[in-house]
């Protein structure tokens, strides 16, 4: 099946003059990645940042009765058809979860609030603010709409109708909405299982002392923390040791446990042997260079049928190459339609960048004021791909086309803000 498409990528192609871009890559890889199907029956409030697993019909009508929109007087319209103030008998009170149980008959009205029920015999509704009571009687001076101020029964949705359909991500406004359909459970796709590894003879665990040339693992916590935000489970297998065997152990292992496996580092031209040769015996992945930066080296394909994703080992790169091409594929298999890439902001740049055409810059950002207070966008600080701190204080991304040369100060550049990515 799929893994055909990944072996036409597996030999990796030198030089940025034959890579991928960026959304080709992309694209290849949501070609390949599959939609995990199975769906677990959750509380409902436990649903939110799932996929919905199933289209939620509604049981009734949403409102269940036709109501008032407003504090004020449900009348009949046509009691005001004659022009000038209208008096009325007022011949009772329609509350929120207490409807009014009479009649209203011509030359009367009922005092209602909002979501009250509407009583029989009324049509319209006139806010209080156009009416001016006096004992059991009040007096209209206004025009009115027949229908105005009231809501129909079903008028959100009809029973029977479809509130949400299958695929949807669920948040705040979702989880409202099924829980005014009155669901307590709800079908959504269980969480997919995401393994990750770090490979580096020099990477130590935080909280022991660095030994010489040694440097803490970072990685796994960046990456840990992208993939907690998109609610999948952790299989954290920590640090694998650059050999043969420890990496046929991770991978075997990751493809029985995961859903899809992730690394990082040991995928770059002079580095790639074991992990190569490793993956060569179990699966078919693809080590491709992506004319992109950061995140040229990447490896993508399956071992045994798992989706296996080798990121690079700069920390800024697994980063950058996390959310523009594996985020996508995660949101896909968890069944949800990725909207990716959003649409970006066009700003414009403060800062003077050096750019080589034929590759797309992914650069660090921050949104700021322009001269004139207009929105604008500056760089972070230094882009080296090692490079973290500037990466936690940007919030955005710069983006620079392949075609882009150098961008010159006051130059509009295109800006991914972090804001619904990360
Ligand atoms: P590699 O892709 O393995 O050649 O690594 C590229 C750079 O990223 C090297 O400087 C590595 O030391 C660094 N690096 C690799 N893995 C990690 C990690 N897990 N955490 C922090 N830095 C890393
Ligand atoms: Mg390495």
């Amino acid at each position: 099946m799929a893994l055909k498409s990944a072996s036409k990528l597996s030999d990796r192609q030198e030089g940025d003059s034959h890579a991928l871009t960026v959304d080709e890559a992309r694209r290849r890889i949501l070609d390949d990645t599959p939609v995990l199907a199975t769906t677990v029956a959750t509380a409902v409030r436990d649903a939110l940042g799932a996929v919905l697993g199933e289209d939620v019909l509604s049981p009734i009508d949403v409102p269940a009765h036709t109501n008032s929109a407003v504090d004020g007087y449900a009348l009949r319209a046509e009691d005001l058809a004659a022009p000038g103030p209208t008096t009325l008998q007022v011949s009772g009170t329609a509350y929120a979860g207490r409807p009014f149980k009479g009649k209203v008959s011509a030359g009367q009205c009922v005092r209602i609030m909002t979501g009250a029920p509407m009583p029989n015999g009324a049509d319209t509704v006139v806010m209080q603010e156009h009416t001016q009571a006096s004992g059991t009687s009040v007096t209209v001076d206004t025009v009115v709409r027949p229908g105005q101020n009231v809501r129909q029964a079903g008028e959100d949705l009809a029973k029977g109708g479809t509130a949400l359909r299958t695929g949807t991500r669920i948040g705040p406004a979702q989880l409202g909405l099924l829980a005014s359909l009155g669901r307590a459970e709800v079908r959504v796709l269980r969480p997919l299982r995401v393994a990750i590894f770090s490979t580096g003879d020099e990477l130590r665990p935080v909280g022991e002392p660095l030994q010489d040339g040694q440097i803490y693992d970072s990685n796994r916590y960046t990456l840990y923390a992208m993939l907690r935000r998109l609610g999948v489970e952790l299989i954290d297998l920590g640090v694998v040791e650059d050999t043969p065997e420890a990496l046929r152990e991770a991978f075997t292992h990751s493809a029985t446990v995961a859903d899809v496996i992730i690394s990082t580092g040991g995928v770059s031209v002079g580095e790639a042997d074991f992990v190569k040769q490793v993956l060569h015996e179990l699966g078919e992945v693809g080590f491709w260079t992506i004319a992109m930066k950061p995140g040229r080296p990447l490896a993508y394909g399956r071992v045994n049928a798992c989706p296996f994703f080798g990121l690079p080992g700069n920390p800024v790169a697994v980063m950058v190459t996390f959310y523009q091409l594996v985020r996508p594929a995660l949101l896909r298999m968890q069944g949800e339609t990725p909207s990716y890439p959003l649409p970006p902001l066009h700003l414009p740049c403060q800062s003077a960048i050096r750019k080589k055409p034929g590759r797309t810059e992914f650069l660090r950002g921050v949104l700021c004021d322009g001269p004139d207070g207009e929105p604008a966008v500056r760089l972070s600080g230094p882009q080296g791909s090692g490079i973290l701190r500037s990466m936690a204080e940007a919030d955005c991304f710069i983006v620079l086309a392949p075609e882009r040369g150098d961008v010159a100060s006051g130059e509009t550049v295109d800006v991914q803000p972090f804001a619904g990515l990360i």
